[in-house]
């Protein structure tokens, strides 16, 4: 496919599902681990077209979703410092963290700004020389090369009122992770588009070779994730296991070059805390020690943190793949996008804020 209408070509589509609903495969789980890929799904009823023995489940995808409680509190602690602007994606803002949010700071006086990235931090550090500008760094692959540019930069600038908290994440541990706690069998995995276009299709081999599990790297649009669960249903009745790439218009196997390297340089591998999983050993980026004058957690005193759950809240559970927003007593009753509970329903790649919008009547 080529042109863009095809990704949404009926004919193909059509053709696509007859082919998936052929399978004799009794029961088959797929997990895609891309909050736009949830997105995606249950916004084109992609559940609705397949056969009742192809389950669909969402994984830890959601970077908003999966920065743990202790984590937000760090961010919470660092806007209350004088002289400190906290600069953060818009999402972010609402997360709760113990007992607050850095909207409910900024309503007390905090300066908390929301970026579209990490130039738009850069540019108010410029512009605010006497304040310490802090951006908050989450995401995974896709947005920590972006970082580290912008480090990079900030020190060919000599500036030296910027720094970020390092809260990325890297997607194999977790998914290794999810594997080995075997609380859901999972026979297919769509692989996460934009991490892919940085770390390509190598990362990920671990998947078929060690746990014989299929892997297909999709794209979000409709035609790809119908092809991808055609190329997933395909290997898991051949016994065929490998990592293929659906998403070949922007993925390719060795992945990024430039992005690795520059990712490379600025962060190294760090255990990171994720929500409803735990501390994940080399799961994080820390920034390096070359780079550590504009490190948060090491040049500002980070109160000690609460860390408290949010009461009633299931978003862990569903971040593993064991339960859905339905299975949520909180869910549409005292959780909605406009009043949020948990992070699953204030993210926009959030399982909960999906099922929202477009999930419930396919269940
Ligand atoms: Fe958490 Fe709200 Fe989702 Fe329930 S519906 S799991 S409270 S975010």
């Amino acid at each position: 496919m080529k042109l863009a209408n095809e990704f949404r070509d009926v004919e193909l589509a059509k053709r696509l599902i007859a082919h998936i609903h052929q399978t004799s495969h009794r029961d088959i789980k797929l997990m895609e681990f891309c909050g736009s890929h949830t997105v995606s799904i249950l916004k084109n009823g992609i559940r609705q077209l397949l056969p009742p023995n192809i389950e669909m489940l969402a994984g830890p995808g959601c970077p908003v979703c999966v920065t743990s409680t202790a984590d937000l509190d760090k961010v919470i602690n660092l806007s209350r410092i004088p002289g400190v602007i906290i600069t953060s994606f818009g999402d972010m803002i609402r997360v709760p963290g113990s007992r607050s949010t850095l909207q409910k700071e900024k309503a007390q006086g905090a300066d908390v700004r929301i970026v579209y990235s990490v130039l738009d931090a850069l540019k108010i550090s410029r512009q605010n020389p006497e304040k310490k500008v802090i951006f908050v760094g989450i995401g995974f692959e896709t947005t920590a090369p972006t970082v580290a540019a912008a480090l990079i930069q900030t020190e060919k600038e000599k500036l030296h009122n910027f720094f970020v908290i390092s809260l990325h994440k890297v997607c194999p541990p977790i998914m290794k992770t999810i594997l080995d706690l075997g609380e859901i069998r999972i026979n297919g995995i769509i692989c996460p588009g934009h991490v892919s276009t940085i770390i390509g299709g190598y990362p990920y081999q671990f998947i078929p070779g060690n746990y014989g599990i299929a892997c297909v790297i999709s794209g979000f649009e409709p035609v790809d994730i119908l092809q991808t669960v055609d190329m997933l249903v395909n290997q898991i009745e051949n016994k065929t296991y490998s990592v293929e790439i659906a998403y070949r218009r922007v993925v390719k196997p060795e992945g990024n070059i430039q992005a690795l390297r520059l990712m490379e340089t600025v962060f190294e591998l760090s255990d990171a805390d994720w929500r409803g999983i735990g501390i994940v050993s080399g799961s994080g980026l820390k920034i390096r020690k070359r780079y550590r004058h504009f490190d948060a957690e090491s040049n500002f005193d980070i109160n000690p943190i609460e860390n408290n759950e949010i009461n009633g809240c299931i978003c862990g559970n569903i971040l593993r793949g064991v339960a859905t927003p339905l299975d949520c007593r909180l869910f549409r009753t005292m959780c909605t996008p406009e009043q949020p509970v948990g992070p699953c329903m204030v993210s926009a790649e959030g399982s909960c804020a999906a099922y929202f919008q477009y999930g419930v009547s396919i269940e």
